[in-house]
């Protein structure tokens, strides 16, 4: 089977490694020539909105998905009329926009942060007079790790953050004090099956995850419901195929939804060695119609992401238990560039683990106290 991929980057090479061993092949669409999956699979390399691209791509695909949730709307709906695309072009568009995946999350009853829409800089103050401050404001499109956010504490940073924002629609989003960071990543297949992994506990720094932790410690079986019921609901209202990630905070012993991502999300990542079969794995079966595979963790993990700049690879491979991913990208400030998973029979020997960490994992960032309380400003 010809599965097409939108987008190059590393989910995408991650979806490929996890294919091969089921026989499928992969062809991608990115619009940069060092898209780091040219190593691994053919690359059609051109602008997603390029229709002559988009034709060479297709050519002989059976099933088309995306790996990237900014691919323009016009561009899948274009593939669908030639090829199956899952997701379906309907999770992309409510996820690529803030407010009406905000809007989806209250229609379908899941609790999420409160929100008002701010269409433009001129109708700030009449938003945070609904959700009062602090507040966090975020351009409605192409915001990801963090960018285009704005965290507005005080009138004063109102005034400064409302004379320099770009001429865009915003939402804002009343602060919220949580205590830490869950994920749920779900699966439904075309017949309908639905499966979810173990909420996740994730660390962010800078808006940009760092760390994340499977299964969560101290989840309430109820709170995995609640997780499990909110996936369900969106995952059965949009008839999707594939793996979805939903984000939560968890305040006050309830979850918030804060945002979706209709593809393989990075708290996922830990399911390649940690979970019986991956989230990329998952995907790929729910997309060409397979049986799906079972989503339980075996043992405890976590997965630090390398970011801007990454350890000697003998260094992370002599720790017992660790997994080492490059995505083959040059190093850049602020780069996802690999990541490292680490596993253990438990919890609490994973804890051992992680304090006999080399040098370079010894940052106030990856420090396992159970629950983030560090509560991350969002930068613009
Ligand atoms: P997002 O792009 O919405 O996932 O936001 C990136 C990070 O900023 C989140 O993972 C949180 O750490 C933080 N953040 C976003 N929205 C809020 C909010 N309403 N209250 C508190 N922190 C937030």
């Amino acid at each position: 089977m010809s599965i097409g991929i939108l987008g190059g980057g590393q989910l995408g090479y991650m979806l490929a490694l996890a294919g091969y061993p089921l026989g499928l092949r992969f062809r991608f669409l990115d619009p940069s020539p060092e898209a780091p999956v040219g190593r691994i699979a053919p690359r059609v390399t051109g602008d997603f909105s390029d229709r002559a691209a988009l034709e060479k791509f297709a050519h002989g695909l059976e099933v088309v998905t995306y790996e990237f949730e900014n691919v323009p709307v016009d561009a899948v709906h274009f593939l669908a009329k030639k090829v199956c695309v899952f997701p379906p072009p309907g999770a992309l568009e409510a996820a690529q926009d803030r407010l009406r995946e905000k809007q989806l999350f209250e229609k379908l009853g899941i609790a999420t942060t409160e929100f008002a829409s701010v269409p433009a800089a001129s109708d700030l103050e009449l938003a945070l007079r609904k959700l009062g401050l602090p507040a966090v404001l975020k351009t409605r499109r192409m915001g990801y790790d963090g960018k285009g956010q704005w965290i507005l504490r005080t009138p004063e940073e109102v005034k400064i953050a409302k004379e320099g924002l770009p001429r865009l629609p915003f939402t804002a989003e009343r602060f919220v004090p949580f205590t830490r960071e869950l994920s749920v990543i779900a699966v439904r297949g075309k017949s309908g099956e639905t499966a979810f992994y173990p909420l996740v506990e994730n660390h962010h720094r800078n808006g940009i995850l760092r760390l994340s932790l499977a299964p969560a410690q101290g989840v309430s079986p109820e709170i995995q419901k609640a997780a499990e019921d909110a996936a369900r609901k969106v995952l059965e209202t949009l008839n999707y195929v594939g793996v979805l990630a939903i984000e939560f905070f968890e305040c006050d012993g309830r979850l918030l939804a804060n945002e979706m991502a209709p593809r393989v999300h990075n708290s996922g990542h830990w399911t390649i060695e940690g979970a019986v079969t991956s989230q990329f794995e998952n995907h790929l079966r729910a997309i060409c119609g397979l049986p799906l595979g079972s989503t339980t963790a075996v043992g405890a993990s976590a997965m630090i992401n390398l970011i801007g700049e990454v350890p000697e690879s003998a260094q992370v491979l002599a720790i017992p238990s660790a997994h080492l991913h490059l995505y083959g990208k040059e190093p850049r400030p602020g780069r996802k560039l690999g990541h490292v998973t680490l596993r253990a029979p438990s919890f609490e020997l994973l804890v051992n683990r992680f304090a006999s960490l080399p040098a370079f994992f010894q940052r106030p960032e990856f420090c396992l106290d159970g629950a983030s309380r560090r509560n991350a400003a969002p930068r613009a």
